[in-house]
């Protein structure tokens, strides 16, 4: 070797080392709201991890955590705004309290499908909306996964009026909990372990969960024959956090496979859930042959949908971002429906 070979093997190791990818494995915490075990809530981040391990040849970890673990589903969003875990992965209307327009990126009840929401945030205004949203917790959102369309809920009773609805006893969260509760519905939260024995004893008369797929495990169809066709989730995504400091930190090329990687585990919950609701309700249906899958009556409808634009309008009174959001919603989703009811929905008579 050389003088001058030599010196340019010195100068390579030399930088090799003071690579910073070189020199230290990067090691993430997230937190999940749900506990580690319920799929498919629980896939994205699993998938994350283990796909960012992968691209990286294993120098970027990241350590999933459930429920279980950190004990606070509902402080998510506070532990990655303060550092003590570099992600999270949750749900956006969870954060209501904080800002009401964190609700925009979860479902908006009667609002937009799957493919329309996501065709708005991504080649429409909803990132942008999320990155104003998010900005001052010091957090980038992204999307998290889709549970499809929610199913309406299980119901003692057949709804046949309006009228039926009053006094009726739900589980119902959220801003569909406020439509319902304008028509009535006398809106309860319990938690999930007791919802079963709620509806078996009559505490309540009905509950919305998600969808066959993770209805099945929960047995509501064993004790409320009416299963109602939904309207008050119609897309809802759940939602990846990152604390902005952290991410602005990595390395260019961490940060892309962490980009790439959320958006590939986010499309897979959305199938898992969807071939996971189509096996479920094969199952049920045959196994549960009573029950009796309904759609509300259209004069119910038109009264949640009245009930509903009370709601977003007093909230576009209150909150000029509510307002700008709001518009921007209603104008692409008009479009959007226009066109998923001629493609879509023309399809799918094809076999009624
Ligand atoms: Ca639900």
């Amino acid at each position: 070797m050389n003088k001058v070979t030599k010196a340019a093997v010195l100068v390579s190791a030399i930088a090799l080392l003071a690579s910073p990818l070189a020199a230290k494995k990067i090691k993430w915490k997230l937190a999940m709201t749900w506990p580690s075990t319920l799929t498919p809530l629980a896939s994205p981040p699993a998938r994350v991890a283990e796909y960012v391990k992968a691209m990286s040849d294993g120098e970027f970890v990241i350590k999933a955590e459930g429920k279980e673990k950190h004990k606070a589903p509902l402080g998510i969003l506070d532990m990655v705004k303060g550092g003590q875990y570099q992600m999270g992965h949750s749900g956006s209307y969870y954060w209501k309290g904080k800002d009401i327009n964190t609700v925009w990126f979860t479902s908006m009840p009667l609002g937009m499908t799957p493919s329309e929401q996501y065709s708005w945030f991504y080649y429409g205004n909803g990132m942008k909306y999320m990155k104003e949203v998010y900005d001052k917790f010091g957090i980038y959102n992204y999307p998290g996964g889709n549970t499809g369309n929610q199913m309406g809920g299980w119901f003692r009773k057949e709804i046949k009026t309006v009228e039926d609805l009053k006094g009726l006893k739900m589980r119902i969260p959220g801003l569909a909990g406020e439509v319902f509760a304008k028509l009535g519905v006398s809106v309860t939260n319990i938690p999930a372990g007791e919802l079963y024995t709620s509806l078996d004893r009559g505490t309540i008369d009905a509950l919305e969960w998600v969808g066959p797929g993770m209805d099945i495990k929960m047995g509501f169809h064993k004790v409320a024959p009416y299963y109602y066709t939904g309207w008050h989730e119609p897309a809802s995504e759940m939602q990846f956090m990152v604390n902005k400091k952290a991410f602005d930190k990595l390395p260019k090329k961490y940060q892309t496979m962490l980009e790439v990687a959320m958006k590939a585990a986010s499309f897979d919950m959305y199938v898992e859930n969807f071939s996971a609701s189509l096996e479920a309700w094969d199952k049920m249906k045959t196994d549960f042959p009573n029950i009796k899958v309904k759609t509300f009556p259209k004069p119910v409808i038109g009264a949640m949908k009245a009930a509903a634009a009370e709601v977003y309008e007093a909230y576009a009174t209150k909150d000029p971002k509510f307002k700008e959001i709001y518009t921007d919603y209603k104008a692409y989703m008009k479009k959007a429906r226009a066109w998923s009811q001629m493609m879509q929905g023309g399809y799918l008579n094809l076999d009624k």
